[in-house]
């Protein structure tokens, strides 16, 4: 199942309700403070369909120049994420441009127990593995520091007020998030399995096409590993990034 323009235009169209029980289960987790070391924002979470449907509306509503900005970077995400440690394109500086609609895998980050968010990290090595082999069987050697990179468990974010939260509460939340999200249909899982839950796959390919962004994306970390130049990056990026411009603003109208 691939998510053409239409696709996602009628998702969006039908999703308004589910967006906002989406806004309503993250209003049930607790404010919370940190020392902004921004270190959980180096990489950009996996989420659901429904929170990168959420994104998506988000960049539509943004000012075009807003826009642009994060359309590059998310396009750099993509192609040079297996072989370079990006930060997660929504960062600027140190503040994260959707704050106020930051997905769960952020909200969540530093209030786990540090044994769960322990099982998590081994979860996602093991699947970051299986990645590194996939390539290895197309050739390819991907960093062993890029693949091993895991982000530590952060002691320093504080619940705002006397509230308690465990990860009862953050399973919670996140079957929730899940159990809403599946109401989008098929599209859930398709997401998941078919575009890793990345948004920036999701974005790319839409503009680009499946194939084409896969077979891009093959060439240039190959490149990338060969030789460590972007010139044929750069110019994708501006093509991309133009027709991204277009995807929104068709979205918006
Ligand atoms: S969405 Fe925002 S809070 Fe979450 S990782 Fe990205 S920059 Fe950080």
């Amino acid at each position: 199942m691939t998510f053409s323009r239409e696709v996602i235009r009628e998702l969006l169209a039908g999703s308004a309700g589910q967006r906002l029980a989406l806004q309503e289960t993250y209003a049930q987790l607790p404010s919370t403070r940190c020392r902004r070391r921004t270190h959980c924002c180096s990489l950009l979470p996996e989420m659901s369909l429904l929170e990168a449907l959420t994104a998506v509306q988000l960049l539509v509503d943004m000012v075009p120049r807003q826009r642009h900005r994060l359309s590059r970077r998310l396009i750099h995400y993509f192609f040079l994420n297996p072989v370079e440690i990006l930060m997660c394109p929504f960062l600027e500086g140190q503040e994260c441009v959707i704050y106020q609609n930051r997905f769960l895998g952020c909200r969540a980050y530093g209030l786990w127990s540090k044994g769960y968010y322990q099982q998590q990290t081994e979860h996602s090595r093991k699947a970051k593995r299986f990645s590194q082999e996939q390539w290895q069987k197309l050739g390819v050697s991907l960093p062993q520091e890029v693949v091993g990179f895991h982000v530590d468990y952060c002691p320093y974010v504080a619940v705002e007020g006397d509230v308690q939260v465990g990860d009862e509460n953050l399973l919670r939340a996140s079957d929730t998030i899940e159990a809403i999200s599946e109401q989008l249909g098929p599209w859930h899982d398709s997401f998941r399995q078919g575009y890793f839950s990345d948004l920036s796959f999701l974005l790319v390919s839409n503009v680009l096409g499946l194939q084409e962004a896969i077979q891009l994306k093959f060439e240039i970390v190959g490149n990338f590993l060969a030789n460590g130049k972007q010139e044929r990056l750069a110019k994708i990026v501006e093509d991309v990034v133009d027709k991204l411009d277009d995807f929104f603003e068709d979205l918006k109208s």
